[in-house]
């Protein structure tokens, strides 16, 4: 244990650990894995992941639980989601055991950083991928690497669950209808970075996204898939522009686990008038209620109050449950590592 870290203290940032995994493509076939110390990578000027964005990621978590054991939340799960992306873009896609067993051999292996039971913190992992072939033309990529890394991170929430304030944007779109929205791929979050800066000077912690073709339906928040609550249903947007989050399927499982109906369909901007409680849900916060949505074109304020809905607390911590071994894992969602 890395004694002497203020686990509590952690936000979302990187922080050196002991090793990474790594595989290469190249001539086309996959290397062995490789575990290193090095966080550094040497590439030429001319490859593509740097030239054509070729470059994919995902986001889970490990987690101390209860009983001393350490669960990897839905891994497989995020290695089908990497290999959707990698198929998109045009990269070799791995084997979902290669990718599986450079998460748990990673785990293992930074086993002195994953914080504590009861601190609030998890060990994030981290695998990305990207084209490094040399060149200039625009094609697909040859040869890639595939990095599979960790950080602790800090609880998301460090005093407890709490409501956000959002902005709706019209000006600029996440991802097109046929884009590459539905998946994890680093391209879409650098053309959201201008409207999250725009809205976070405007004092909202976040923007909502409409569908790009006629800004009538609620698509995502954030890097964070979006559902509201309302006449036990549990309700989230259907398109092929949204990315599908792990998380979000965790929380409509849990609610139809705890009695309420689950619906994936389109939602009109103006249906935000009738929802009880409304959030952004994703591996980082599970769930950011949000307590007041501004359209930033029309100037409608909704306002769901800022304290946290009761279904969507009970949500939260039935997954938080899960993760940290105090309940049942039904759906076996968990692997245990050690
Ligand atoms: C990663 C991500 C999410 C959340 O997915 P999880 O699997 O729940 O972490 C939602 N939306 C976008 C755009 C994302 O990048």
């Amino acid at each position: 244990m890395d004694n002497n870290l203020d686990w509590s203290a952690l936000g979302f940032n990187y922080r050196k650990t002991d090793v990474n995994a790594r595989y290469t493509f190249t001539e086309g076939k996959w290397s062995e894995m490789v575990i290193t110390d090095d966080e550094y990578i040497k590439m030429h000027m001319s490859a593509s992941c740097l030239h054509y964005g070729i470059e994919l990621f995902e986001g889970l978590k490990a987690f101390r639980g209860v009983d001393g054991k350490v669960r990897l939340f839905r891994v497989r799960d995020n290695v089908e989601r990497l290999r959707a992306s990698a198929e998109r873009l045009c990269l070799p896609v791995p084997t979902v055991e290669m990718v599986v067993d450079a998460c748990i051999e990673v785990v293992k292996r930074n086993e002195r950083h994953i914080p504590p039971y009861g601190s609030g913190a998890s060990l994030y992992l981290r695998p990305i991928m990207f084209g490094t072939t040399a060149g200039l033309g625009v094609r697909p990529a040859k040869d890639a690497l595939l990095i599979v890394y960790c950080s602790p991170v800090g609880a998301y929430f460090k005093e407890g669950i709490k409501p956000i304030s959002v902005a709706i944007d019209r000006e600029q779109d996440r991802a097109a209808p046929r884009g590459t929205g539905d998946v994890k791929v680093g391209g879409n979050y650098a053309s959201s970075l201008l409207s999250g800066e725009h809205a976070r000077k405007l004092g909202y912690s976040n923007v909502i996204y409409l569908d790009a073709a006629e800004h009538k339906y609620i698509e995502e928040c954030g890097a964070a898939n979006f559902f509201g609550i309302k006449e036990g249903k549990y309700i989230t947007p259907k398109s092929n522009s949204v990315l599908p989050s792990i998380t979000n399927k965790s929380l409509r499982q849990l609610a139809r686990d705890m009695g309420l109906e689950v619906e994936d369909r389109k939602i009109p901007v103006e249906e935000l008038a009738t929802f009880e409680e409304c959030g952004a849900c994703g591996t980082a916060a599970i769930i950011s209620p949000i307590g007041k949505i501004f359209d930033m074109q029309t100037n409608v304020v909704y306002d769901y109050g800022m304290k946290v809905g009761e279904k969507s607390l009970a949500l939260y911590n039935k997954l938080q449950d899960i993760q940290h071994g105090r309940a049942e894992d039904k759906h076996g969602w968990c692997t245990i590592v050690l």
